[in-house]
């Protein structure tokens, strides 16, 4: 089974593609993630893919392609994979399912998690991220019991893309792009479309529903 999770920067995209991944026994692609790992190491694209980050746009999909296909061929034998942050624009969505079909898969749903763009702004620019251990709070919703640190001790920043410029540019190009996977997905049947102003059990137990329904 082959799912994407989509949804704007703060829906709770990657929160709910790590409980489904783990429920369902699935790999979890987080792009940003890894993106954000390279653009961290010594590889020779590190800088561009950083400068392209920071800025909000979108990486090439050569660079994506290389990024996933390594992720795909070290796990073709597992249950398949729930995507996180791609597809992001047509030739993305075409690409993966190449890919997934070199080991007779093929993308089986698309759950898009809906949120208001003002939602977006208030979310992530009350997020802040362990400088040591990349773990994830919010300010507002899931501060950290010791302050401006984490709980491993480590400072806590707010990420270069989260502030209020790159969130209105991340936000633009989201739109722009994902629209069209979203009518391809619509195309092809697979489109679920679910509400993600709600506690994140309720939605998980939403995406539960649709998955289990695959199987059965
Ligand atoms: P995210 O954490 O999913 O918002 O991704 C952070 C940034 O990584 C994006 O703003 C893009 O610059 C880059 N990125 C992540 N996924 C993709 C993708 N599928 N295609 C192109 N760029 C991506």
């Amino acid at each position: 089974m082959n799912i994407v999770i989509l949804g704007p920067q703060g829906s709770g995209k990657g929160t709910q593609a790590k409980l489904t991944a783990d429920k369902f026994n699935l790999i979890h692609i987080e792009t940003g993630k890894l993106l954000r790992e390279i653009a961290d190491s010594n590889d020779p694209l590190s800088e561009e893919i950083k400068k392209i980050m920071n800025e909000g746009r979108l990486v090439s999909d050569s660079i994506l392609e290389k990024v996933i296909s390594s992720k795909l061929r070290d796990n073709h034998s597992g249950n398949g994979f729930v995507f996180d942050g791609t597809p992001r624009n047509r030739a993305q969505y075409d690409k993966i399912n190449e890919l997934l079909s070199l080991s007779h898969g093929k993308l089986d749903k698309v759950i898009v998690i809906n949120i208001s763009e003002d939602e977006t702004l208030r979310r992530l620019s009350s997020r802040r991220t362990c400088e040591e251990c990349g773990k994830v709070y919010n300010v507002i919703t899931n501060p950290s019991p010791k302050g401006e640190f984490c709980e491993c001790g480590g400072k806590l920043v707010q990420r270069e893309d989260d502030k209020p410029e790159s969130i209105r540019k991340r936000l633009q190009t989201y739109n722009e792009h994902t629209s069209k996977v979203i009518s391809m997905a619509k195309k092809d049947g697979i489109l679920y479309v679910i509400d993600g102003e709600r506690p994140i059990g309720e939605i998980f137990a939403e995406i539960t529903v649709i998955l289990e329904k695959i199987d059965g």
